[in-house]
């Protein structure tokens, strides 16, 4: 059975072709048509990269692109487009309705499209996306996976806002969580790696976007994200959260409007914000020695995580796994050691050799510490592959 996996941004798709039986990637890559020409990059599996630039200015164009590179060439992984049984979309907003994956019907397309307001870049796109895919690809099941689907278990305390009940009631507004798949697809490794399932997590989601989520015996009961992905830590461009009197004195005091809060607040604040040098952890690493904003800009992002571990670890009442995941936590030794410093009181001690050397999936837990530190590689295209299969099997 051979599944693709579809994940749609404003101006990107990044696609995986699977073997689902055996969960065994046979090609990834992505088109990215915000760059003028646009760049199409992708590999077959244990072969070497191939980029190109095109002439493409628009989804369909790039999923005709894909469709014929998958079947070209002697070791070409589909022979015929037909060959594909089912197409995994990613859907960043569910919305309340759905808490796991489902077939694509004119119903969930109607939904997801009525979404789009709480999630402007995302799901528009996916929609397109799905939309061309049933066009082109008759004959293959549509699945859609959702980002927030993980965290419908949240209870109604802690999904609810303490806001006017009507909020809530009339326009949903509440807590609903994001990363979904990611987070998911780490708490079923880590109940792996440790051998058990009945397990107290605290997954620490650091990528451009960051999030953490406290998982118990494998369903969600806490997640940092919110309304919007913008809630919780501090992130590449976004604040995280702040006060929300902050926002009512800006727009009373000094001339902000929504855009300009949007603008500011998601795309010019955070680590980019604070330092004044970047977005990327790795820039901001390398100007900590001699740059204090870039220092501060790493003591906040620090501190918020631990805050963030602390109330998690109430919540589950004691901790047994902290998981690292996406590009910061896999691959930053140094932010993962300033997160875990003096955490024994939680039971969690790190190796710090370990720490420094091991690459995902890895424990760099001391071996004596109670609970145990680990580094996964994230795979949310994995998550939607076993979504997609659950479902086709049902
Ligand atoms: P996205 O959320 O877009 O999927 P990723 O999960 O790829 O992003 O994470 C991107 C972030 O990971 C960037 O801020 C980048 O600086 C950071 N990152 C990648 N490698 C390292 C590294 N070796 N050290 C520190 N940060 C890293």
């Amino acid at each position: 059975m051979k599944f693709l996996v579809c994940n749609a941004g404003s101006s990107t798709l990044k696609f995986s072709l699977f073997e689902a039986e055996r969960e065994e990637l046979l090609a990834d890559g992505s088109i990215d048509w915000a760059a003028k020409p646009a760049r199409l990059r992708w590999r077959r599996a244990a072969q070497v990269e191939v980029r190109a630039e095109l002439t493409i200015e628009r989804p369909d164009e790039a999923i005709a692109r894909i469709l014929h590179d998958l079947q070209s060439g002697p070791s070409a992984p589909l022979r015929d487009k037909d060959d594909v049984q089912a197409v995994g979309h990613r859907v960043v907003h569910g919305g309340p309705r759905y808490s796991a994956a489902v077939r694509i019907t004119p119903d969930v397309k109607r939904t997801i499209g009525e979404l789009s307001e709480l999630a402007p870049l995302h799901n528009p796109a996916s929609l397109e996306c799905i939309t061309v895919f049933e066009r082109v690809l008759p004959g293959a099941a549509q699945v859609a996976a959702f980002d927030t689907a993980f965290h419908a278990t949240l209870s109604e305390a802690a999904r609810t806002y303490p806001v006017p009940r009507a909020w809530t009631r009339d326009w949903h507004v509440r807590r609903y969580g994001f990363h979904g798949l990611s987070h998911s697809y780490c708490a079923g490794r880590a109940a792996e790696m440790i051998g058990r399932k009945n397990l107290r997590l605290i997954i620490a989601h650091l990528g451009n976007g960051a999030s953490m989520s406290a998982v118990r015996d494998g369903r969600c009961v806490d997640t940092s994200m919110g309304f919007t992905p913008l809630e919780g830590l501090m992130m590449g461009t976004r604040s995280g959260t702040v006060d929300p009197g902050l926002l009512i004195y800006l727009l009373r005091h000094k001339g902000l409007d929504a855009d300009g809060l949007d603008r500011a607040l998601n795309h010019e604040s955070g680590l980019l914000g604070v330092s004044g040098v970047s977005s990327d952890m790795r820039q901001v690493l390398a100007a900590f020695p001699d740059n204090p904003e870039a220092r501060l800009a790493v003591d906040i992002y620090v501190h918020r995580i631990r805050q963030t571990i602390g109330a998690m670890a109430a919540t589950l009442g004691g901790v047994d796994g902290l998981v690292f995941t996406a590009g910061v936590g896999e691959n930053s030794a140094e932010i993962r050691a300033r997160v875990c410093a003096d955490l024994g009181f939680l039971g969690l001690t790190m190796d710090q050799q370990a720490n420094a050397s091991r690459r995902p999936d890895a424990d760099i837990a001391s071996p004596a510490s109670p609970a145990r530190i680990l580094v996964i590689g994230t795979r949310e295209d994995l998550t939607i592959v076993r979504e997609t299969r659950r479902l086709l099997g049902s």
